[in-house]
């Protein structure tokens, strides 16, 4: 396809690019959002099989940006409980609380807990009334062997024929389908795994006992693995991250385990009280890994499809939102002037998108290694010692220099940030005075 060809039957004038969004999560939704307002011709297919329960409720303050330029956030904290930041409690003597106005502006100073099918649902509604075609259908995607066009992926008959928008094979095909990995798996596409090997199990719980600021979000380690705590309005997530042998001990269903774990835990079970679990145990398994490809001539991943961290510190939403963002504004100077772009230029655009996503997925995942092995509670408790209790003016502007940073890369502002992850580095191997990462490392 040249640049500016006309769709048939188009006279006098470029006709709109034509892209089909597989998935309508975040991402999916997101860049379709973004897409319809430049001028694209967008098709957003869902599969319409989102479950009751969806992790994803904690957001990082570096979506709220994004979520302002979707227009979205005053009708997100209709419905959400502000996250003003996060409590890290390593054992009963040692906790940890950041809020994230500490570190404004260079950070935005809140986030929120959402209930993601809620959110998922208002995303969804506002890409619709941005003029998106929404088609709920199971998709399939196919290696592309018709030779008649450069892509390397096309639609399946049925989703074309299910969407009366798209007259044929888009021009760009979006596999936004989370941890389905459609064009991976269409693809034969294989991914980096993250060194994690967790199962977490999670659940609501209503007529709980709250002793720290409303909507913190409390993530607390524990014998085995790690806990999280994420208000909502009315209910509180609780959720437990262990590695698979670890869970199987604790019981064999995965509400024995969410039970006896909480019942291990004296945090855990003074929280949850006399309260009651009011939904199903929701499990999720072996979700750290990396698409080894994000794209291909006519085709991109976005959102979790590329690749998914961890859930702690919670950047998984982020990263979605982000990667429709950056998708979007690549795409946007074509959109604009109403041009397809040429194969090669398609590819150039995609190219350096996915370079950004990977290093975007690397960075987080460096950072989120520092929780894991203990290295950034190592750093905290060697910063305690250093700092007297009145300490001069040189040791203080050190310390805020170097909290501000930790706070750039754990909020999203700048994960990727070379001179801030080059301190956290530079830290996390000469300046730990003795403390030993292993002792307080999440098994
Ligand atoms: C245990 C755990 C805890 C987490 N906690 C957090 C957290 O606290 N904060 C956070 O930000 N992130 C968290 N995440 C990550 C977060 O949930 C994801 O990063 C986020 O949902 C990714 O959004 P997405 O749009 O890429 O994919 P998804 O949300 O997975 O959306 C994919 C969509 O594609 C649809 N689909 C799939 N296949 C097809 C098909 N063939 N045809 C049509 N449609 C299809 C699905 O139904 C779905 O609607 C957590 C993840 C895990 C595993």
């Amino acid at each position: 396809m040249e640049r500016g060809e006309l769709k048939s039957g188009g006279v006098g004038g470029p006709r709109r690019m034509r892209i089909a969004i597989v998935g309508a999560g975040p991402s999916g939704s997101a860049l379709a959002i973004l897409l319809a307002r430049e001028g694209a011709d967008v098709t957003l297919f869902d599969d319409g099989r989102r479950p009751a329960l969806l992790v994803g409720e904690s957001l990082v303050p570096a979506v709220v940006p994004i979520l302002q330029r979707l227009d979205l956030e005053k009708e997100t904290a209709s419905f959400s409980r502000v996250k003003p930041g996060v409590s890290f409690i390593w054992s009963h003597a040692d906790r940890v609380s950041v809020t994230f106005n500490r570190f404004a502006p260079s950070v935005f100073p809140y986030a929120y807990n959402v209930p993601r099918p809620h959110f998922d649902d208002a995303l969804l509604a506002k890409a619709i009334a941005s003029g998106v075609d929404y088609v709920t259908t199971r998709v399939q995607l196919e290696p592309n062997t018709s030779g008649e066009t450069g892509a390397e992926l096309r639609l399946a008959p049925e989703a074309i024929a299910a969407a009366p928008g798209l007259s044929g094979q888009p021009d760009l095909i979006v596999d936004a389908t989370g941890r389905a990995r459609l064009a991976a798996r269409a693809l034969g596409i294989a991914a980096r795994l993250g060194p994690r090997k967790d199962v977490a199990h999670f659940a609501h719980f209503e007529g709980f006992s709250w002793d720290d600021a409303p909507g913190q979000v409390r993530i607390a380690r524990g014998e085995a693995g790690w806990s999280w705590c994420i208000p909502l309005q009315e209910r509180l997530s609780i959720g437990i991250v262990l590695g698979q042998d670890d869970a199987a001990k604790l019981g064999r269903t995965p509400e024995e385990r969410l039970e006896r774990a909480i019942a291990a835990d004296p945090g855990l079970t003074f929280i949850v009280g006399s309260g009651r679990r009011v939904t199903d145990v929701a499990t999720y398994a072996n979700y750290q890994l990396i698409s080894e490809r994000g794209h291909g001539s006519g085709w991109v991943m976005v959102g979790d499809a590329f690749g998914f961290v961890d859930p702690m510190l919670s950047p998984g939403v982020f990263l979605a939102l982000r990667s429709a963002e950056q998708l979007a504004d690549a795409l946007a100077p074509w959109l604009r002037r109403r041009e397809i772009p040429s194969p090669t230029e398609l590819d150039s655009v995609l190219t350096s998108y996915a370079a950004t996503q990977n290093e975007m997925l690397s960075a987080w995942l460096e950072l989120v290694a520092y929780l894991y092995d203990g290295r950034l509670a190592a750093l905290i408790q060697a910063g305690r010692s250093w700092m007297p209790a009145n300490p001069g003016l040189l040791k203080r502007a050190m310390q805020q220099h170097i909290a501000r940073h930790v706070g750039l890369l754990a909020s999203g502002a700048a994960t990727t940030s070379r001179y801030s992850r080059g301190l956290l580095r530079f830290l996390g191997r000469y300046g730990l005075r003795g403390v030993k990462p292993t002792d307080l490392a999440i098994r």
